[in-house]
Protein backbone atom coordinates (compact mmCIF):
# COMPACT_ATOMS: atom_id res chain seq x y z
CA UNK A 1 0.00 0.00 0.00
CA UNK A 2 1.37 3.41 -0.82
CA UNK A 3 -0.24 6.38 1.18
CA UNK A 4 0.82 10.19 0.83
CA UNK A 5 -0.08 12.50 3.96
CA UNK A 6 -1.12 15.76 3.32
CA UNK A 7 -1.78 19.19 5.25
CA UNK A 8 -0.30 22.03 6.35
CA UNK A 9 2.88 22.13 8.40
CA UNK A 10 1.67 21.11 12.12
CA UNK A 11 -1.60 19.00 10.53
CA UNK A 12 -0.35 15.96 12.34
CA UNK A 13 1.02 14.14 9.20
CA UNK A 14 3.98 12.96 10.77
CA UNK A 15 1.83 11.73 14.16
CA UNK A 16 -0.51 9.68 11.47
CA UNK A 17 2.18 9.02 9.56
CA UNK A 18 4.04 6.98 12.11
CA UNK A 19 1.09 5.31 13.58
CA UNK A 20 -0.18 3.93 10.21
CA UNK A 21 3.47 2.93 9.81
CA UNK A 22 3.09 0.78 12.87
CA UNK A 23 0.05 -0.65 12.30
CA UNK A 24 0.51 -1.63 8.66
CA UNK A 25 4.10 -2.84 9.30
CA UNK A 26 5.34 -0.33 5.87
CA UNK A 27 8.06 2.56 6.45
CA UNK A 28 7.20 5.71 7.29
CA UNK A 29 9.38 8.22 4.99
CA UNK A 30 9.28 11.77 5.56
CA UNK A 31 12.05 14.20 3.49
CA UNK A 32 11.58 16.90 6.59
CA UNK A 33 13.23 13.96 8.70
CA UNK A 34 15.91 13.05 5.73
CA UNK A 35 17.02 16.52 5.25
CA UNK A 36 17.67 17.13 8.87
CA UNK A 37 19.65 13.68 9.28
CA UNK A 38 21.66 14.98 6.83
CA UNK A 39 22.22 18.57 8.53
CA UNK A 40 23.21 16.47 11.71
CA UNK A 41 25.54 14.57 9.98
CA UNK A 42 26.73 17.95 8.05
CA UNK A 43 26.80 16.51 5.11
CA UNK A 44 26.69 18.50 1.92
CA UNK A 45 23.13 17.85 0.60
CA UNK A 46 21.83 18.92 4.66
CA UNK A 47 23.94 22.28 4.06
CA UNK A 48 22.23 22.66 1.28
CA UNK A 49 18.48 21.97 2.90
CA UNK A 50 19.17 24.22 5.59
CA UNK A 51 19.63 27.35 3.88
CA UNK A 52 16.23 26.82 2.50
CA UNK A 53 14.61 25.27 5.70
CA UNK A 54 15.99 27.81 7.97
CA UNK A 55 13.45 30.37 5.81
CA UNK A 56 10.60 28.65 5.52
CA UNK A 57 10.93 27.77 2.00
CA UNK A 58 11.08 24.69 0.14
CA UNK A 59 14.35 22.81 -0.83
CA UNK A 60 14.48 22.61 -4.99
CA UNK A 61 12.27 20.00 -6.57
CA UNK A 62 15.41 18.60 -8.05
CA UNK A 63 17.35 17.85 -5.02
CA UNK A 64 13.85 16.73 -3.09
CA UNK A 65 12.85 14.66 -5.80
CA UNK A 66 16.59 13.07 -5.76
CA UNK A 67 16.15 11.69 -2.59
CA UNK A 68 12.99 10.35 -2.33
CA UNK A 69 13.33 8.28 -5.44
CA UNK A 70 16.72 6.51 -3.57
CA UNK A 71 14.83 6.09 -0.48
CA UNK A 72 11.36 4.27 -1.75
CA UNK A 73 13.82 2.32 -4.18
CA UNK A 74 15.27 0.42 -1.09
CA UNK A 75 14.32 -3.25 -0.22
CA UNK A 76 11.96 -2.43 3.06
CA UNK A 77 10.04 -0.09 0.44
CA UNK A 78 8.44 -3.13 -1.57
CA UNK A 79 5.26 -3.44 0.19
CA UNK A 80 4.61 -0.33 -0.01
CA UNK A 81 5.33 3.00 2.42
CA UNK A 82 3.85 6.16 3.68
CA UNK A 83 5.30 9.11 2.60
CA UNK A 84 5.27 12.22 4.97
CA UNK A 85 5.98 15.85 3.38
CA UNK A 86 6.21 14.94 -0.28
CA UNK A 87 4.98 15.28 -2.57
CA UNK A 88 4.66 19.32 -1.58
CA UNK A 89 4.69 21.27 -5.08
CA UNK A 90 3.11 19.37 -8.55
CA UNK A 91 6.02 18.74 -9.68
CA UNK A 92 7.28 16.34 -7.34
CA UNK A 93 4.03 14.84 -7.63
CA UNK A 94 4.19 14.34 -11.71
CA UNK A 95 7.79 12.90 -11.00
CA UNK A 96 6.60 10.48 -8.21
CA UNK A 97 3.80 9.27 -10.38
CA UNK A 98 5.77 9.09 -13.82
CA UNK A 99 8.07 6.65 -11.60
CA UNK A 100 5.55 4.17 -10.08
CA UNK A 101 4.03 4.10 -13.53
CA UNK A 102 7.13 2.61 -15.28
CA UNK A 103 6.81 0.22 -12.38
CA UNK A 104 3.17 -0.64 -13.60
CA UNK A 105 2.38 1.16 -9.77
CA UNK A 106 -0.04 3.69 -8.30
CA UNK A 107 -0.37 5.76 -5.09
CA UNK A 108 -3.12 4.40 -3.40
CA UNK A 109 -4.16 7.16 -1.52
CA UNK A 110 -3.60 11.17 -0.75
CA UNK A 111 -5.01 11.33 2.56
CA UNK A 112 -5.68 15.25 3.90
CA UNK A 113 -5.56 15.99 7.26
CA UNK A 114 -7.25 19.24 7.53
CA UNK A 115 -6.65 21.53 10.11
CA UNK A 116 -7.62 25.34 10.13
CA UNK A 117 -5.05 27.90 9.94
CA UNK A 118 -5.77 29.06 13.51
CA UNK A 119 -4.82 25.98 15.53
CA UNK A 120 -1.38 25.83 13.76
CA UNK A 121 0.61 28.38 15.27
CA UNK A 122 -0.25 27.41 18.89
CA UNK A 123 0.70 23.05 17.75
CA UNK A 124 3.56 24.31 16.32
CA UNK A 125 5.20 26.14 19.50
CA UNK A 126 4.18 23.01 21.86
CA UNK A 127 5.79 20.21 18.98
CA UNK A 128 8.76 18.66 20.36
CA UNK A 129 10.88 16.24 18.18
CA UNK A 130 13.36 13.28 18.94
CA UNK A 131 16.14 13.93 16.80
CA UNK A 132 17.30 10.52 16.85
CA UNK A 133 14.25 8.76 15.74
CA UNK A 134 12.04 11.29 14.49
CA UNK A 135 8.97 10.78 17.15
CA UNK A 136 6.87 14.04 17.28
CA UNK A 137 5.50 15.12 20.72
CA UNK A 138 3.59 17.93 22.26
CA UNK A 139 3.89 19.55 25.51
CA UNK A 140 0.05 19.98 25.86
CA UNK A 141 -1.86 17.80 23.47
CA UNK A 142 0.37 14.66 23.04
CA UNK A 143 3.22 14.83 25.84
CA UNK A 144 5.62 12.17 26.06
CA UNK A 145 5.49 9.91 29.61
CA UNK A 146 8.57 11.38 31.05
CA UNK A 147 8.92 15.66 30.28
CA UNK A 148 11.82 16.11 27.54
CA UNK A 149 12.29 12.83 26.72
CA UNK A 150 11.62 10.31 23.59
CA UNK A 151 9.01 7.42 24.87
CA UNK A 152 10.58 5.19 22.09
CA UNK A 153 14.68 5.58 22.58
CA UNK A 154 15.28 7.85 25.34
CA UNK A 155 16.74 10.57 23.53
CA UNK A 156 16.38 14.20 25.05
CA UNK A 157 13.57 16.08 22.93
CA UNK A 158 14.16 19.33 20.89
CA UNK A 159 11.98 22.06 19.64
CA UNK A 160 12.89 22.74 16.07
CA UNK A 161 14.34 25.60 14.63
CA UNK A 162 11.57 26.14 11.91
CA UNK A 163 8.94 26.01 14.53
CA UNK A 164 9.31 29.76 15.91
CA UNK A 165 6.00 31.31 14.69
CA UNK A 166 8.13 33.50 12.37
CA UNK A 167 9.09 30.75 9.95
CA UNK A 168 5.87 28.92 10.83
CA UNK A 169 3.71 31.94 9.39
CA UNK A 170 5.81 32.03 6.37
CA UNK A 171 5.75 27.63 6.41
CA UNK A 172 2.13 28.37 5.99
CA UNK A 173 1.56 30.56 2.70
CA UNK A 174 4.25 28.65 1.09
CA UNK A 175 1.69 25.98 2.28
CA UNK A 176 -1.08 27.29 0.36
CA UNK A 177 0.85 28.48 -2.70
CA UNK A 178 2.61 25.52 -3.51
CA UNK A 179 1.56 22.19 -1.76
CA UNK A 180 -2.38 22.87 -1.45
CA UNK A 181 -2.56 23.20 -5.09
CA UNK A 182 -2.08 18.83 -4.56
CA UNK A 183 -5.65 18.40 -3.28
CA UNK A 184 -6.98 19.25 -6.53
CA UNK A 185 -4.65 17.18 -7.95
CA UNK A 186 -5.17 14.23 -5.98
CA UNK A 187 -9.06 14.36 -6.28
CA UNK A 188 -8.90 14.39 -10.04
CA UNK A 189 -7.44 11.19 -9.54
CA UNK A 190 -9.90 9.60 -7.37
CA UNK A 191 -7.36 8.66 -4.48
CA UNK A 192 -8.25 12.07 -2.02
CA UNK A 193 -9.62 11.23 1.07
CA UNK A 194 -10.30 14.15 4.15
CA UNK A 195 -9.88 13.42 7.56
CA UNK A 196 -10.82 15.81 10.38
CA UNK A 197 -7.19 17.03 11.70
CA UNK A 198 -8.72 18.69 14.99
CA UNK A 199 -9.96 15.85 17.13
CA UNK A 200 -7.93 13.66 19.27
CA UNK A 201 -5.00 11.47 17.73
CA UNK A 202 -6.34 8.80 18.26
CA UNK A 203 -9.52 9.55 16.38
CA UNK A 204 -8.18 10.91 13.60
CA UNK A 205 -6.54 7.53 13.12
CA UNK A 206 -9.34 5.22 13.40
CA UNK A 207 -10.91 7.85 10.07
CA UNK A 208 -7.67 6.87 8.38
CA UNK A 209 -8.17 3.43 8.97
CA UNK A 210 -11.44 2.92 7.70
CA UNK A 211 -10.00 4.92 4.69
CA UNK A 212 -7.55 2.13 4.19
CA UNK A 213 -9.49 -0.63 4.64
CA UNK A 214 -11.77 1.09 0.85
CA UNK A 215 -8.30 -1.25 -0.52
P1 LIG B 1 6.29 19.77 8.71
O1 LIG B 1 6.06 18.33 9.06
O2 LIG B 1 6.18 20.65 9.89
O3 LIG B 1 5.44 20.25 7.57
P2 LIG B 1 8.70 18.81 7.46
O4 LIG B 1 9.56 18.12 8.43
O5 LIG B 1 7.86 17.97 6.56
O6 LIG B 1 7.80 19.87 8.25
O7 LIG B 1 9.57 19.78 6.55
C1 LIG B 1 10.47 20.72 7.09
C2 LIG B 1 11.13 21.50 5.96
O8 LIG B 1 11.88 20.60 5.13
C3 LIG B 1 10.17 22.20 5.01
O9 LIG B 1 9.77 23.47 5.50
C4 LIG B 1 11.03 22.30 3.74
O10 LIG B 1 11.99 23.34 3.85
C5 LIG B 1 11.79 20.98 3.76
N1 LIG B 1 11.06 19.92 3.01
C6 LIG B 1 10.57 18.77 3.51
N2 LIG B 1 9.97 18.03 2.56
C7 LIG B 1 10.07 18.75 1.40
C8 LIG B 1 9.63 18.56 0.06
N3 LIG B 1 8.94 17.47 -0.30
N4 LIG B 1 9.94 19.52 -0.85
C9 LIG B 1 10.64 20.61 -0.52
N5 LIG B 1 11.05 20.87 0.73
C10 LIG B 1 10.79 19.96 1.70
P1 LIG C 1 3.18 17.55 10.70
O1 LIG C 1 3.99 16.31 10.45
O2 LIG C 1 1.96 17.63 9.84
O3 LIG C 1 4.01 18.80 10.64
P2 LIG C 1 3.07 16.65 13.49
O4 LIG C 1 2.60 15.25 13.41
O5 LIG C 1 4.52 16.88 13.79
O6 LIG C 1 2.62 17.48 12.18
O7 LIG C 1 2.18 17.41 14.58
C1 LIG C 1 2.40 18.79 14.90
C2 LIG C 1 2.22 19.00 16.41
O8 LIG C 1 0.85 18.80 16.79
C3 LIG C 1 3.02 18.02 17.26
O9 LIG C 1 3.42 18.68 18.44
C4 LIG C 1 2.03 16.90 17.56
O10 LIG C 1 2.36 16.20 18.76
C5 LIG C 1 0.72 17.68 17.68
N1 LIG C 1 -0.44 16.91 17.21
C6 LIG C 1 -0.49 15.97 16.22
N2 LIG C 1 -1.76 15.52 16.05
C7 LIG C 1 -2.54 16.21 16.92
C8 LIG C 1 -3.95 16.23 17.20
N3 LIG C 1 -4.79 15.41 16.54
N4 LIG C 1 -4.38 17.08 18.15
C9 LIG C 1 -3.51 17.90 18.81
N5 LIG C 1 -2.18 17.95 18.60
C10 LIG C 1 -1.69 17.12 17.66
ZN1 LIG D 1 13.16 8.99 19.82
Amino acid sequence: MKIIMLGAPGAGKGTQAQMIASEKGIPHISTGDIFRANIKEGTDLGKEAKTYMDQGKLVPDELTVRILLDRVAKDDCKNGYVLDGFPRTIPQANVLDEELAKLNDHVDFAINVDVPDENIISRMSGRRACPKCGATYHVKHVPPKKEGICDKCGSELVLRDDDKPETVKKRLGVYHEQTQPLIEYYTGKGILRTVDGTVDPKDVYAAINEILAEV
